[in-house]
């Protein structure tokens, strides 16, 4: 407040005094007669000694304040110097929130991004299903990272997600979701909700999905976040999904996105005939990413290779 009543001061005394050096005159207010504003015009003109030396007094007090004010202009900006940094750095990594025409670009590079991604870490790496890649092309990734990080959603890279727990590498996602080898029709089980994002793929190539988190905080977000988004056929739950979900059960298919030290029956229980069960194990060289599939009684398993996730949660398997 005294910073604003000083800048005041000094620029209506910059003013005035340059009206008195120039000799110009302030106009007529309307309200004010003729006569009566010449009476005071030529008052003033007897007097205009006594403005004068007023001015000018108060032009150089105001000088004097100068240094002052420069001074509070400083711890200004000084006391708010987080805030304002805040502000730039919101305006370079979010193409400036202020201007919507920017907000547009923005969302016009994340779609380049993501066909880049597409074509280089998933196609050119061997993810063949068409409908996994579209899938992928249309899930806008960076809606599911934590703001400060959305300029890196579509590297080819996990990324924290909070809770110590992460988004799963963009390849991975689409290696489990071509795993499962739907076609449109399936009821899908994932276990590990995370963000919500292996959840959006899988709305676009199931005919329902049920995902399961073991962390309230992270499935409350994932949930609205998918509503918000417009993936209805998603339900997101609150539990352990060692255990699976009995009553959504039998599963065509059941991704696990956390390592398991060992594959929990009740997944194997709860898959159909003919279903896939995608999920990664701690061997003893390290963590395999398993497919098992579930025909007359038997299950049949495959390694589809080395993988590094987080571990599975009170694992009781
Ligand atoms: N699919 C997620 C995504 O798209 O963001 C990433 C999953 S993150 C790698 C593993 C998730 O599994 C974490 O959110 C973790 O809390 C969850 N999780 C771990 N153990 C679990 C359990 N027993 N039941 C359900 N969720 C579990």
């Amino acid at each position: 407040m005294q910073f604003i009543a000083n800048s005041s001061l000094l620029l209506l005394a910059l003013r005035e005094s340059w009206n008195n050096w120039t000799g110009e005159r302030a106009a007529r207010p309307v309200s004010v007669p003729q006569e009566k504003w010449s009476a005071l015009q030529s008052t003033q003109g007897r007097c205009v000694h006594y403005p004068t030396i007023h001015y000018t007094l108060f032009f150089m007090r105001a000088m004097l304040e100068l240094p002052l004010v420069f001074r509070q202009v400083c711890s200004a900006l000084f006391r708010w110097r987080f805030f304002l940094l805040y502000v730039v750095f919101l305006s370079l990594s979010c193409g400036c929130p202020i201007n919507g025409a920017g907000g547009e670009a923005q969302e016009g590079n994340f779609t380049a991004l993501r066909v880049q991604m597409v074509e280089q870490q998933l196609r050119q790496r061997g993810i063949h299903d068409e409908r996994v890649l579209q899938a992928m092309a249309e899930v806008p990734r960076h809606l599911f990272v934590p703001l400060s990080l959305r300029l890196h959603a579509y590297e080819d890279s996990p990324l924290p997600i909070g809770q110590e727990q992460t988004i799963s590498q963009p390849y991975i996602v689409a290696l489990m979701s071509q795993s499962l080898e739907l076609t449109g029709t399936e009821v899908v089980l994932e276990v590990g909700t995370g963000s919500g994002y292996q959840a959006a793929v899988l709305s676009c190539l199931a005919r329902r999905v049920y995902s399961i988190e073991i962390l309230p905080e992270l499935a409350g977000t994932a949930q609205s976040r998918l509503q918000a988004l417009g993936y209805s056929n998603v339900t997101v739950i609150v539990g352990d999904g060692s255990q699976g979900w009995l009553a959504g059960a039998p599963y065509d298919a059941i991704i696990v996105t956390a390592a398991a030290q060992r594959i929990p029956p009740a997944l194997l229980n709860q898959l159909a005939e003919g279903g896939r069960l995608v999920l990664p194990v701690e061997l003893p060289d390290g963590q395999h990413l398993l497919r098992l599939r579930k025909w007359g009684g038997k299950v049949t398993r495959e390694d589809l290779g080395m993988v590094q996730f987080v571990p599975l949660l009170g694992d009781r398997s």
